[in-house]
């Protein structure tokens, strides 16, 4: 049997009691802190320069060439188009505006080349790649953050998709994603990632739901990334193609057809 589909049969098989055990013991309350939810500053010598040609790598110098939020890292969290469309609904109904495709998702940044302006479709990017991030602001930030007095809050709660109703956790199966890097804490099949809410008491209901939604999430992933395996077709079209569990996309969502 392929291993995807291996780990599928696992992730269908996961016991959300014991689930709920794991995040229990490792503990987690939500401060609120917009952590999870805003761009990240950016790692030393990872985009910047001595613009001021004075031999250093300083603030002074400014964001450096591919960086359009202030020396910040934007916010990269998958989002699948199922949830791309259930955003963009929750979205209209909140603001009683439009919200197209692209004011919700941008392409995965990885595997395209060129100036990365307006959502990795602008002028000069070109490239193929897998998946869909949450939009950003010009800050990095998820587009549906807001804060204030120093608290943050998800514009779309309740729509919000399954890598948020789950964060810091993911279970270790292979093919899961693994958000923020390595785990910082382990417990059975749970793994808890960067977060300043890790280790405080969380009620049984609670770690009920988390558990919940931590196996539906292992579960679509990997039914995305079969789907994304089984559906794969090559680009051989110029500028930005996503690959995605329902085929070839243009940035904006459109389908991209097949050369007869
Ligand atoms: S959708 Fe909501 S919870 Fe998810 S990153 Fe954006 S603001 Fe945060």
């Amino acid at each position: 049997m392929d291993s995807l589909e291996a780990e599928l049969d696992r992730a269908r098989d996961l016991d959300v009691g014991a689930l709920a055990d794991s995040i229990e013991a490792i503990g987690f309350e939500c401060t609120r802190c917009g952590g999870c939810c805003t761009g990240d500053p950016l790692d030393d010598g990872d985009e910047e320069v001595d613009a001021d040609g004075d031999g250093s790598e300083t603030e002074a110098d400014g964001p450096g060439p591919e960086d359009e939020s202030g020396g910040r890292e934007p916010h990269t969290a998958t989002v699948f188009p199922d949830e791309v469309r259930e955003l963009r609904s929750a979205a209209e109904a909140t603001f009683g505006e439009a919200y197209d495709w692209r004011d919700v998702a941008r392409p995965m940044p990885f595997g395209l080349t060129g100036e990365a302006e307006g959502g990795n479709d602008g002028d000069g990017v070109t490239g193929e790649t897998f998946e869909w991030a949450l939009g950003t602001d010009d800050c990095g930030d998820c587009t549906f953050y807001e804060e204030s007095d120093g608290q943050g809050a998800c514009t779309v709660h309740d729509a919000r998709p399954l890598i948020c109703r789950t964060y810091p956790f993911s279970v270790a199966l292979g093919g899961t994603s693994q958000p923020m890097g390595e785990a910082v804490d382990a417990e059975g099949l749970v793994r808890a990632h960067e977060c300043e809410g890790l280790g405080r008491d969380i009620s049984r209901v609670e770690a009920e739901e988390l558990a919940a939604a931590l196996k539906r999430r292992a579960i679509r992933e990997l039914e995305e990334a079969i789907a994304v395996r089984d559906t794969y077709e090559p680009a051989g079209v110029d500028g930005v193609v996503v690959h995605d569990s329902e085929g070839r996309k243009r940035p904006d969502g459109t389908p991209v057809e097949s050369p007869d």
